[in-house]
């Protein structure tokens, strides 16, 4: 649309377009299963994605679901529904816990400050936030100093008296890949801003219609889509510039190649070894993988809300987030695969997606999300590998049943995804659902800065930040500041470069 005599190629090694954002069929279930976007952020309002599907003329193929829940609490011994409205939400919590109203009250104003000034990073870079600049500048080195060092769990150790609303309201850094210990209290706010005050929503259909609408898209507008298609190599000349690629034994000349795989993978994968890159992987050893994700598929022979489960999404919360915290540290620390399983699976807040709430034409699917590491998965195809899949289906039926017991006898079949499940069908490091981890302290995000082969240039979460509207915020930036370098372009992501603002991209997330 906007430099219409590129020729764009995009070349996806799976049989059908989207990466995390597809969905599989079990027709003897008559299911239908969404691999990831239950929620996309930004959908409302000033909402960045929205926006960007509207300039795309996506939302005249779309139908948009905006659920009544932000989400629901499901505690030991209460279950909480929150309001997918900012204000309802506040005055919600309020109610519940008048000794907490200060500390969220401030959280709230946090939100609608810092969030919101993080949100909209790139409209601050390009000039386009009507915000007086010289309070913007104050508020932004308050939150760099303040906020971005310290974690979610600090913070609301230091706002709350009552552990129930930190560990409520911590619940969405979940979409981020994050537990309270991992994530940076301001990414948190940004992350609420973006999806409760930007609004959220589900595209009707699964978000597969949503990979098939931009596949339509870019071949309305002259390019082509290549599925099945592997990307082998990506082909260097002698003068350190992208010559193409070879995908299953073609090779493809282009001057610009945009990836949007896992930047450790292709640097292991992709790129020939003798290319001087030490450089490269130093920087790199840095750039931790997000967490990854173990997802339960679920249909049930009757409808959940029969059950007595209504809600779109539920958060199974079992230990309070610090007791919970120190299981997983010893868990990380020793690697010790029964101890994972007990502080990943057991003690660790599930994002249960009722599916069928959302689109009912898809069975009556439930799905189960948790935060896991691959390191304690053993290989596919082993035994060892089945019987860890079948624990982990005990495990997450059993939380189930604890919270909505309607569901025994109920439950028609499952099928497990993972770690494992994701890097064989990503090649995303570790299975990271979330690409890189963004921490508090500066993240590594920047290790494709002056990155020494010319004309290869990195898209996707890994470097724009966890969530979808992250990866396309970020691509629709870099296509604002591209310049054509030659009409033949070949990628398996995104959109273009430009070096301008890296230091603020680097700052503000
Ligand atoms: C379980 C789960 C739930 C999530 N829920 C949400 C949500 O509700 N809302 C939200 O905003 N975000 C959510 N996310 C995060 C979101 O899905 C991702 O951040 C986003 O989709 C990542 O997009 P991407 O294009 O960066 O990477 P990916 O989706 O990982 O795409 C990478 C692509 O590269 C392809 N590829 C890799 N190697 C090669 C090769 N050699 N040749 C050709 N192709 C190759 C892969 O096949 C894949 O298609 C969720 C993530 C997970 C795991």
């Amino acid at each position: 649309m906007r430099h219409p005599g590129l020729r764009v190629l995009v070349i996806e090694k799976h049989s059908v377009p989207g990466g995390y954002a597809s969905a599989f069929r079990r027709p003897k279930q008559s299911a239908v299963f969404d691999c990831s976007l239950h929620k996309l952020s930004g959908m409302a309002g000033a909402g960045n994605l929205r926006r960007i599907f509207d300039e795309l003329g996506l939302m005249d193929e779309l139908e948009l679901v905006y659920p009544n829940h932000y989400f629901q609490a499901s505690l030991p011994d209460k279950n909480v529904l929150l309001p997918n409205d900012a204000v309802w939400l506040k005055r919600t919590l309020c109610e519940l816990y008048p000794d907490d109203r200060q500390g969220i009250e401030q959280l709230f104003a946090d939100v609608e400050l810092h969030g919101k000034n993080s949100y909209f990073q790139f409209q601050i870079m390009n000039g386009t936030y009507n915000e007086p600049i010289g309070a913007l500048i104050r508020d932004i080195r308050f939150a760099h100093k303040n906020y971005k060092n310290i974690t979610m769990k600090d913070a609301f150790h230091k706002m709350f008296k009552s552990w129930e609303v930190g560990e409520i309201i911590s619940m969405p850094g979940c979409y981020v890949g994050g537990h309270p210990e991992d994530l940076s209290y301001l990414y948190y706010l940004h992350v609420i801003y973006a999806t409760l005050y930007c609004g959220n929503a589900y595209v009707r259909g699964t978000s597969q219609r949503l990979s098939d609408a931009l596949v339509a898209r870019i071949e309305r507008g002259g390019g082509k889509v290549l599925l099945d298609t592997p990307v082998d190599r990506i082909e260097v000349d002698c003068d350190m510039r992208v010559a193409g690629v070879t995908a299953s034994k073609e090779f493809y000349a282009a001057r610009q190649v945009f990836v949007n795989a896992a930047p450790k993978y292709v640097v292991e994968e992709l790129l020939v070894e003798t290319l001087p890159l030490q450089t490269v992987k130093e920087k790199l050893r840095q750039l931790q993988s997000s967490w990854s994700t173990t997802t339960l598929y679920l249909v049930a022979d009757t409808a959940p809300a029969e059950c007595g489960l209504d809600c779109t999404e539920t958060f199974l919360i079992d230990l309070p987030n610090d007791e919970a915290d120190r299981l997983r540290e010893e868990a990380k620390r020793t690697a010790d695969p029964l101890l994972c399983e007990l502080a990943y699976w057991k003690h660790s807040p599930v994002e249960v997606t009722n599916y069928h709430a959302l689109e009912p034409n898809n069975g009556h699917v439930l799905i189960f999300n948790l935060l896991d590491s691959v390191e304690h998965w053993p290989q596919r195809r082993t035994l060892e590998y089945k019987k860890k899949k079948r624990r982990f289906t005990e495990m997450m039926l059993e939380r189930l049943y604890q919270r909505f017991p309607g569901f025994r006898g109920h439950v028609q079949y499952t099928e497990v995804s993972s770690p494992r499940t994701y890097i064989r069908y990503t090649n995303n490091s570790d299975g990271a659902g979330f690409g890189a981890f963004v921490g508090t302290s500066r993240n590594p995000h920047i290790f494709h800065h002056n990155f020494p082969v010319r004309g290869l240039y990195f898209m996707s979460t890994w470097v724009a930040g966890a969530s979808y509207e992250a990866a396309f915020g970020y691509a629709e930036h870099k296509a604002l500041s591209w310049a054509p370098e030659s009409r033949l372009c070949a990628r398996t992501g995104a959109f273009a470069p430009g070096d301008q603002t890296e230091h603020m991209e680097l700052e503000t997330r």
